[in-house]
């Protein structure tokens, strides 16, 4: 390196993602796995490690490891093995975690993130392994207090590769990582409420070089923007690391979201600092091949092949297929509205309009929305056949959503129904012509645009009833003829 460019570097990261999985209990234990409860009274002796206390493994942890696992493309360990990994924390109280060291459940996998031009880049995923989550620590003004509601609440760790290669791909990454899981009804993915948690390792070396620069490791990111905002400053920061002469070395920093920097945390322990070993409480046992073909066929449709159909069968942009395929219950509410209603594009700026703007403010999801596929299909073809303007449609639609009656019955009530009679219209243009001589100026000396103005004026006076396309007609045909 002779110049100090930063392009002459290449960037390394990798990203360990742990994801709690929704199981109705806890991994080992047969506790509630919820999130807030009052503290410490989702705890028994098996997670509270009192002596004497056996572990039995969670099937439905497992099978829901198995989904993951499959839906990442990964193989699958029939053989499942369990070892305790050694460490003292307060918030562990064991003593050590219970995790799969050198067996993971799934092995092998990928996933795709977009690189532009509609091109797709493979990132491996090395392993993906089971292991129990550790208690909380809450640090109060005069001490520290420890809820052991966490604690072993299950976790799927996933390992990728080595392969992604700058702060974007990492984020593009975790995004679909997330889409995909959500699909698959086995965590809730909510990175604020910590069941689903990211560390990031990143390196640098010099551009074309085959070996990889030492690593560090950032944690205590709360949220994908905020795991790029760390790599982008690590980056940076390794960068003038080494181009002041010096080595990045190899430990585990801390992301300030206040300070927007990382900041060494400790010095990487070594792997057999854990002295990893076969938990002896817990006997390895296979799983069959037919439980694991079994989970492989009740996979739901993926959202990559989901999206890919969606721009196939039903002609939607990569834009508007890329919003409604965000989520799994949307798609779903979409193609049953495309089974009744054929214009798709006027179903999906439905959705990705009014639809996810409700569900947004009012923080809830289409299934809990008052509003079927055939009620909104309704509203969408009162639009169509001239009853409603669109302006019109989007009030009908919240208060279908409050009252749960259907769009004809709130136009009736209303009285919401679009003025078409011609008669009518013309009484309104008479007076707008009358009342706005200068416009009516522009408008015979060619300036277009100022029908728009009318227009405008006409739905207004008629709170958004009027026809539009009557009245613009209207307006033309009276100043055409003087
Ligand atoms: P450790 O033993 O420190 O936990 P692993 O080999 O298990 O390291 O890898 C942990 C994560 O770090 C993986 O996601 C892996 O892809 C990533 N990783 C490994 N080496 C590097 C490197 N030199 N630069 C960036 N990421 C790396
Ligand atoms: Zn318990
Ligand atoms: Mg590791």
């Amino acid at each position: 390196m002779t110049t100090g460019s930063q392009t002459e570097f290449e960037t390394v990261i990798g990203l360990e993602v742990h994801v709690q999985l929704s199981t109705q209990t806890k991994m080992f234990c047969g506790c509630r796995n919820v999130f807030g409860s009052a503290p410490n009274t989702n705890v028994c002796p098996v997670c509270m490690g009192l002596p004497g206390s056996l572990p039995v493994v969670n099937r439905e942890a497992l099978r829901y490891a198995v989904r993951i696992g499959l839906a990442l493309n990964c193989e699958i360990n029939r053989y499942i093995k369990f070892d305790r990994k050694n460490y003292y924390y307060p918030d562990c109280p064991k003593n050590y975690q219970i995790s799969q060291f050198d067996m993971p459940i799934c092995y092998g996998g990928h996933l795709h993130i977009p690189v532009g031009d509609g091109q797709l880049k493979k990132i491996g995923i090395t392993r993906a392994h089971l292991e129990e989550d550790a208690g909380k620590l809450v640090h109060a003004e005069d001490a520290s207090l420890v809820d052991f509601n966490r604690t072993g609440t299950p976790l799927l760790e996933i390992v990728s590769e080595p392969d992604l290669r700058d702060p974007q791909e990492a984020y593009d990454y975790l995004q679909n990582l997330k889409l995909a899981i959500s699909y698959l009804d086995v965590s809730d993915c909510d990175m604020e409420k910590g069941s689903l948690r990211c560390d990031a390792n990143v390196s640098i070396r010099p551009a074309g070089s085959t070996a990889f620069g030492t690593k560090t490791e950032l944690k205590n990111m709360n949220s994908f923007k905020a795991v790029r905002a760390a790599l982008e400053y690590e980056i940076s920061r390794q960068h003038k690391v080494v181009l002041a002469g010096e080595e990045v070395i190899q430990e585990t920093r801390l992301w300030d979201e206040n300070k927007l920097r990382t900041a060494s945390m400790r010095s990487k322990e070594e792997a057999h600092d854990y002295r990893y070993f076969p938990d002896p409480d817990l006997v390895p046992f296979t799983l069959a091949d037919s439980e694991i073909e079994a989970a492989r066929t009740a996979l739901p449709e993926l959202p990559e092949a989901k999206f890919q159909r969606f721009l196939k069968d039903y002609a939607l942009t990569e834009y508007d297929a890329g919003i409604i395929i965000q989520d799994r219950g949307m798609a779903d509410f979409f193609e049953s509205c495309a089974g009744i209603f054929d214009d798709y594009k006027k179903i999906c700026n439905w959705l990705n309009g009014s639809v996810l703007q409700a569900i947004n403010e009012r923080k809830t999801t289409i299934a809990q929305l008052d509003i079927s596929p055939e009620k909104l299909t309704d509203l969408i073809k009162k639009v169509d056949d001239g009853t409603i303007s669109n302006l019109v449609a989007k009030d009908v639609f919240l208060k279908m959503l409050d009252s749960g009656k259907d769009a004809s019955a709130i136009i009736e009530e209303e009285g919401l129904a679009q003025v078409s009679d011609e008669g009518e219209l013309e009484g309104i243009v008479d007076a707008l012509v009358t009342d706005n001589p200068q416009v009516v100026e522009q408008i015979q000396s060619g300036q277009e645009k100022a029908i728009g103005f009318l227009v405008g004026q006409a739905m207004k006076k008629t709170q958004g009833k009027a026809n539009p396309k009557m009245i613009r007609e209207l307006i033309t045909r009276r100043l055409s003829n003087g």
